[in-house]
């Protein structure tokens, strides 16, 4: 999701509906305030919470979100879909069509969704170079083998992106159970990575992403607001 960064003077002229030369009369004016100053550049950059007023007209106000949900299993992690029921669904809150997830979980996975309307702050967790990791709790069809820890480590090949899993743990918690620690998110890709073993995932539970783990007060389909502190520093 691209952060909206945009020029001021390309903003006042779309929002107001004048033309590019005539924001500079209203920006000499001092008709214009930025954050509650008055802007006279009209090469200044302005981004979407950037709040934005001509003489008493509020022309944008958005406050950034962040939410965490414990998402259920059987609901898509996707804004609009025309079956099935999506973890947008899930939120009771006016501003819910605002908001885009960071990083999706499959439809039967379960745990730790990110939410926001914030697109550099999604951007800055999803770019692969971040290398942001991701923690889940898997439960496996039979036994886990040495051999899959250790291909898990060294990466595997995916043929149809044509890329070399980034190096993954695997810590087995018994003959079923692991946890896995991935820093990077393609698609279906523990479930694949797995199926290389005829291994059948049958659980999949993400607790973590980065350093922020999910919170366990959160049922099933709940859920709530990050503080400050857990956005500034998820990493
Ligand atoms: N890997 C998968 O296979 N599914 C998920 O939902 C997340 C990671």
């Amino acid at each position: 999701m691209p952060s909206k960064r945009a020029r001021l003077d390309r903003f006042l002229s779309a929002h107001i509906g004048i033309s590019q030369k005539a924001t500079r009369l209203i920006l000499a004016q001092g008709r214009v305030l930025v954050d509650s100053c008055i802007a006279s550049d009209t090469q200044q950059l302005i981004d979407e919470f950037s709040h934005v007023t001509f003489d008493d007209q509020v022309l944008q106000s958005n406050t950034p979100r962040y939410l965490m949900l414990n998402k259920p299993p059987g609901v898509v992690s996707a804004t609009k879909d025309d079956k099935h029921k999506t973890v947008i669904d899930l939120l009771d809150r006016s501003d819910r069509n605002n908001l885009h997830i960071v990083g999706r979980l499959d439809f039967n996975s379960t745990g730790l969704l990110l939410l926001t309307n914030d697109g550099r702050w999604s951007r800055r967790l999803t770019e692969p170079d971040n290398k942001v990791s991701k923690l889940y709790q898997v439960k496996l069809a039979d036994p886990i083998t040495q051999a899959t820890v250790d291909a898990f480590a060294e990466g595997m090949y995916f043929e149809y992106e044509d890329i070399i899993t980034r190096p993954a743990e695997l810590r087995i918690i018994n003959d079923y159970e692991a946890e896995v620690s991935l820093t990077e998110g393609k698609y279906h890709q523990i479930k694949r990575m797995f199926g290389r073993f005829q291994n059948e995932v049958l659980k999949l539970h993400r607790i973590a992403i980065g350093n922020l783990a999910l919170d366990l007060s959160l049922a099933t389909g709940e859920s709530r607001e990050l503080s400050t502190e857990e956005v500034c520093t998820i990493r």
